[in-house]
């Protein structure tokens, strides 16, 4: 099964008395262990398509299958389970709890998923030394450069090994150099780890080593 089948899927927003559609039936296959973007001008529907793939909205209408499964009408538990689960987030501006320790921000989803706490330890001290940041698990996020704290989202989106890691912009606050190098991290450790990443950008740095680019024109994906 692909990760991710979308088909004609609609998403509309009300403001007011208007309706804006910004997805006009979007048809995606997100295959295992893609690495894959999706770019666009600036209104095309990106963060909304995300929003959609990451259970974070619902869909209005079409279908969505995650790895074969219709989820086109599951609860909202059901969703954050599924979120939980199967799915990492890695944002623009990182997104980590500023008065949490590297340990602890990293650690963070696996408390979520009620995993014990020898197996937390493992598992945070392992992603923490595969994204390079042995040593710098007790310090707090401004601690840290933007690249190292770019890592530190990293390993707590890929600790769970899940699924799918949906990513906004991640390296939009990046110089160059270090922009290359968190591309080539989550791209490797995705493939190491089974997980497929759906990446919104704009940054010719990161399309470049994508398998996919997704093209978004006003709510469609061309
Ligand atoms: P915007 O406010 O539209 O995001 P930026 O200042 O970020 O504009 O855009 C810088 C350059 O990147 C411009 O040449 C613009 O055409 C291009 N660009 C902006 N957004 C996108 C996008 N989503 N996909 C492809 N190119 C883009
Ligand atoms: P992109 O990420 O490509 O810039 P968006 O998904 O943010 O595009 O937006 C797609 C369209 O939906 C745009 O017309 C935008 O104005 C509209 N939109 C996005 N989010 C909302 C919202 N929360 N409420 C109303 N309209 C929205």
């Amino acid at each position: 099964h692909p990760v991710i089948e979308l088909n004609q899927v609609v998403k509309h927003y009300r403001i007011g008395d208007n309706q804006i559609s910004a997805l006009r039936g979007v048809d995606l296959q997100l295959q295992a262990r893609d690495f894959a973007a999706i770019r666009g001008p600036s209104g095309s529907g990106k963060s909304t398509l995300l929003n959609i793939c990451g259970l974070i909205d619902r869909i209005d209408g079409g279908s969505y299958r995650l790895a074969g499964e219709d989820i086109s009408e599951l609860d909202e538990a059901a969703c954050t389970e599924i979120r939980r689960k199967r799915m990492g987030f890695i944002f623009q501006n990182y997104n980590l709890v500023p008065v949490m320790s590297v340990f602890d921000n990293v650690e963070y989803p696996l408390l979520l998923n009620n995993v014990p706490k020898a197996e937390r330890r493992a598992l945070v001290s392992d992603i923490l030394d595969k994204v390079g940041l042995t040593g710098f698990a007790e310090r707090k996020p401004d601690q840290l450069s933007g690249g190292q704290r770019q890592r530190v989202a990293i390993a707590r989106a890929l600790v769970k090994a899940p699924l799918l890691v949906i990513a906004d912009e991640p390296t939009a606050n990046l110089d160059t150099d270090t922009a290359e190098h968190i591309v080539e991290l989550m791209k490797s450790l995705g493939h190491r780890l089974g997980t497929s990443f759906l990446i919104a950008t704009h940054d010719d740095r990161m399309t470049r080593h994508c398998d996919t680019v997704f093209s978004m024109q006003d709510g469609v994906i061309e």
